[in-house]
């Protein structure tokens, strides 16, 4: 049984790495990611509608959605030979990783319908509004209200970092339904199209000279009432199960890019008196058992039914971390050269002057999100304290 396991693993990463070879277009390769969204934004599109064509979207979905119903090794299988043939990064991220798998848990048929297949199929793109100015950790105070009007959702109030709005259709709105209630009761779960006028979008600059997140400003945007997942008001149940999708599963494609950037900090290393430094030589062998566990940990906990409930929490501490100390890793095998970048202009139209940072400079600055975004690192532990430790809650005796 075991041996046959392999053999199909072998095939499967055959076929995934011969289509890959014969169809990643050599111009694009490297293009996007983390700090470098707007790169060939609009071929990264195409190439991601080709990969749709081809099958190679949401692999792990249902097939009734336009899914494979791929299993988790397969995924990824098909993650680790998509990092290794430098395939572009993929602009359809948030609906297939976050979105979609809410819908296939919690959204209605018709939802289902309507929804899933324009992300399979790449024919539109998906952001996630649950931050606020005053509502990041403390996700429970957010404040956008949401109104109900004949047939329609009225929503008004600001989301801030709300990564890649400005090239979204839709938006997952996190926003108060019942006037008057307080924390996480009388929250819904609002499907927003973006494209209208009582909808503005503001960049914000990054510490990478990018801007990939945004303000967002509603007021008075409007979305059929039949666009709630979940029933109204029971938003926060919906929302927190998007969550795990994406600390858990949603970062399966994105932790085994992190093997092409070890891969290639480890050549450099080879290629440079670095590798002869016997604490750096410790580092990167300690940063290559680091991967290891985090595959390991996420190979046997994802898709398994939970244990604790806080698999997802781990595998977001285990992964930001090692990102971060890869990041300041690669600055030091880089050496004190490290600290220069080359003058130039950034992508925005403001005119704002930025430097151009080759890809270990963006690594290092970027990766100092990574233990922010979906959920600060602080908030992770706090959720393994409780359900994997028994902890009383943070705040009560
Ligand atoms: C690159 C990037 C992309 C993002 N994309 C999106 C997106 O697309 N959509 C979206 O909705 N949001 C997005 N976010 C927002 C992100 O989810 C929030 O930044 C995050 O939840 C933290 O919230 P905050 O920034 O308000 O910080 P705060 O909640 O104000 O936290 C500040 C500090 O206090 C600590 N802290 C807070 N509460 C506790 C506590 N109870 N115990 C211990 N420590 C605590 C935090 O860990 C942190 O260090 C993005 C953020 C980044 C950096």
């Amino acid at each position: 049984m075991h041996v046959q396991h392999v053999d199909a693993d072998d095939e499967y990463r055959r076929q995934v790495a011969d289509w890959l070879a014969a169809n990643v277009p050599p111009e694009l390769r490297g293009a996007g990611g983390p700090g470098r969204e707007h790169e060939a934004f609009a071929e990264r599109l195409d190439w991601n509608r080709r990969l749709a064509a081809a099958g190679w979207t949401c692999l792990g979905w249902p097939a009734a959605y336009g899914g494979h119903d791929a299993p988790l090794r397969q995924q990824m299988i098909f993650y680790e030979e998509y990092a290794r043939s430098r395939a572009p990064a993929r602009v359809a991220v948030v609906g297939e990783e976050l979105l979609g798998p809410t819908l296939i848990a919690f959204g209605t048929p018709e939802q289902r319908r309507r929804f899933l297949p324009p992300i399979a199929a790449v024919e539109e793109l998906w952001c996630q509004g649950y931050s606020e100015p005053n509502a990041g950790s403390d996700l429970a105070s957010v404040s956008t209200t949401a109104t109900r009007s004949g047939d329609e959702w009225v929503i008004t109030g600001q989301k801030v970092w709300t990564s890649l709005a400005h090239v979204a259709d839709w938006c997952f709105v996190l926003a108060r339904t019942e006037p008057g209630s307080r924390r996480s009761a009388g929250l819904s779960y609002l499907l927003v199209p973006m494209r209208q006028e009582q909808i503005t979008i503001r960049p914000i600059r990054q510490l990478t000279g990018t801007s990939e997140f945004n303000e967002v400003f509603f007021d008075g945007a409007r979305t059929p009432l039949e666009n709630v997942v979940g029933a109204p008001g029971d938003g926060w149940r919906i929302a927190k199960a998007t969550l795990e999708f994406e600390r858990g599963a949603g970062m399966l494609g994105q932790q085994v890019g992190f093997r092409r950037e070890l891969d290639d900090l480890i050549s450099l290393a080879r290629r440079t008196e670095a590798g002869a430094d016997p604490r750096l030589r410790d580092r990167l062998a300690r940063a290559w058992i680091g991967l290891e566990v985090i595959r390991a940990y996420a190979l046997d906990t994802l898709g398994q039914p939970p244990g604790t409930g806080a698999e997802a929490s781990v595998l977001k501490v285990l992964w930001s971390r090692w990102h971060q100390a890869l990041g300041e890793l690669a600055m030091d095998v880089r050496g004190a050269g490290s600290m220069i970048a080359e003058a130039g202009h950034n992508n925005s139209d403001d005119g704002d002057y930025a430097a151009d940072l080759d890809e270990w400079q963006r690594l290092y600055l970027f990766s100092r999100a990574d233990t922010i975004y979906g959920g600060s690192d602080e908030i992770q532990r706090n959720v393994i304290a409780t359900r994997a430790l028994g902890l009383p809650r943070q705040g009560r005796g």
